[in-house]
């Protein structure tokens, strides 16, 4: 599943790069609807922000949603955006025009009527977060937060087997902490056995100011796409052994687990352990995406892929979000982008490209 992931990104930046030559006909579209959330996880990077101006109302999003290319991939998250205004509207309008969806969330918000919609509409992938067993789990996000969060993902799984789908794809995002580590080889399989067809995405965190989901600069020169990544973590050398236990653990027992970010070359395990130690070691590989994506905010805001310079608002280019990639002024922050090399440090961090290991100047 770690090779298909990595063969997916490959084929998606080949595409990207050959589509951008006609005018961006594969798309990839990420809506951040809102920054709110209704819980304050302490390694949540976007609580404290809050988008300004009005949203956009639903003709707006329609209008949007008319005048996207065919082939666009719509990747939702937020804060939480099941929290928005309009939302409910908004996914069933995205899986009625045929777009492919995938939608990120703390799940306390998939009511019934969603969880119809999401399987009846053949939703893509929903990906919901969970840190361990509920011990940790509520520990975290608040008192009763994980059994509410699993009695809805029983429902979930329920309507699908009742409606004779396979959609949407369930994912589980674990972000690896200090406090779970040690018992996620015993979570991950009551998880596989609870839901046999879940893939399991282990989380390393990162703090990279440049990153999307932030209140958004107005030029590249903000000292905050020069800061790289400045997470840090605090293992010692036998709580490293015991991450490193925990993969190969998983990869012997043949699980469907992937790393983000996650890493080239064979030696993962090595990787990732390097990682934990020194997370702004490592750096992206080139990555073409801002040619065929963007990031759409609530309030109209759009950014390039997910980083967090405004272009622009949606307003302006009359709701077509084709029109951003022929606008000079994006094309003129693109040249900058690549040629001033701002991506080296502001990628850092982001679960769309590979990293390598920087090589010591
Ligand atoms: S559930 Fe997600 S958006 Fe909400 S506080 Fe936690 S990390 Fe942030
Ligand atoms: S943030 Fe950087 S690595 Fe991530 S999609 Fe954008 S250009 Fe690619």
């Amino acid at each position: 599943m770690f090779i298909k992931a990595k063969w997916i990104h490959a084929l998606f930046h080949l595409h990207a790069k050959l589509s951008s030559l006609w005018g961006g006909e594969l798309f990839l579209l990420r809506l951040r609807p809102t920054l709110q959330c209704q819980l304050h996880c302490p390694f949540c990077y976007t609580q404290n922000e809050k988008l300004e101006g009005s949203l956009l109302n639903k003709s707006e999003w329609e209008q949007l949603i008319e005048k996207l290319p065919r082939k666009t991939v719509v990747d939702i998250t937020g804060g939480e955006p099941l929290v928005a205004p309009e939302i409910k509207n908004l996914i069933l309008s995205l899986l009625k025009h045929e777009k492919k969806v995938s939608l990120m969330t703390n799940g306390l918000n998939l009511d019934d009527e969603l969880i119809k919609i999401l399987v009846t509409q053949q939703l893509y992938s929903l990906l919901v977060s969970l840190d361990g067993p509920a011990h940790i789990h509520n520990d975290l996000r608040g008192d009763k937060t994980f059994e509410k969060v699993i009695e809805r993902l029983d429902h979930l799984e329920k309507i699908k087997k009742i409606s004779k789908s396979s959609w949407p794809k369930l994912t589980l995002k674990i972000n690896l902490l200090p406090n779970n580590f040690t018992i996620l080889a015993d979570f991950i399989s009551d998880l596989e056995k609870r839901y046999p067809e879940v893939q399991i995405n282990l989380n390393l965190l990162f703090d990279n100011g440049a990153r999307g989901g932030r209140r958004l600069a107005s030029s590249w020169a903000e000292e905050r796409f020069k800061s790289g990544n400045t997470q840090r973590f605090a293992f010692s050398p036998q709580e490293l052994e015991s991450v490193l236990k925990l993969d190969s653990h998983l990869k012997k027992k043949g699980k469907s687990h992937f790393w983000r970010p996650y890493f080239e070359g064979s030696k993962e395990h090595l990787q990732i352990k390097k990682y934990l130690e020194h997370p702004a070691s490592f750096v992206p590989r080139s990555c073409f995406l801002p040619f065929n994506s963007l990031t759409l905010y609530g309030n109209g805001d759009i950014s390039p892929c997910d980083l967090s310079l405004k272009i622009g608002n949606v307003r302006e280019y009359n709701y077509d979000l084709r029109k951003v990639f022929k606008d000079a002024h994006y094309q003129s922050l693109l040249k900058d982008f690549y040629q001033t090399n701002i991506q080296e440090k502001a990628c850092q961090g982001c679960c769309l490209a590979p990293h390598r290991l920087k090589l010591r100047s």
